[in-house]
């Protein structure tokens, strides 16, 4: 299993970046954390972390008559290669950033940028 201890932007991106695969529809948490070798407890703590930023939705839902949640893309890419440089996996205010404090994602520059490029980089591509 892949520890906290061990998390690094490179995890919480590829958690990201499964969940963004899976488009619209999400994908359940025991899934993903099944893919990524992760324990229920480190997944939850990513997921509810990106779900922070505004980036994702935890849907609750019933699935074989079982509570869990479905992780939603609230941000879908314009390309899953920007993923990895997605300003919130590496934000050094990324702990005090919420949705109604003073760092915010609705108020964030970093974020701003990066989708401003991801929208530059795709009008060249095409
Ligand atoms: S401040 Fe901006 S870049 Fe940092 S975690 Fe919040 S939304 Fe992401």
């Amino acid at each position: 299993m892949v520890r906290m201890e061990e998390e690094s932007p490179d995890l919480t991106s590829k958690v990201y970046k499964l969940i963004v695969e899976h488009g619209k529809e999400g994908i359940l948490q025991s899934e993903l954390w099944k893919a990524l070798n992760l324990t229920s407890r480190d997944g939850s703590r990513l997921a509810i972390r990106l779900e922070k930023r505004g980036i994702i939705k935890r849907e609750k839902i019933l699935n074989s008559g079982r509570w869990t949640y479905c992780l939603v893309p609230l941000r879908l890419p314009v390309q899953i290669k920007s993923i990895e440089s997605l300003p919130c996996i590496i934000c050094p205010d990324e702990v005090k950033c919420t949705d109604n404090g003073v760092i915010t994602p609705y108020k964030c520059i970093r974020l701003e940028r990066w989708v401003m490029q991801e929208y530059k980089e795709k009008q060249v591509s095409v």
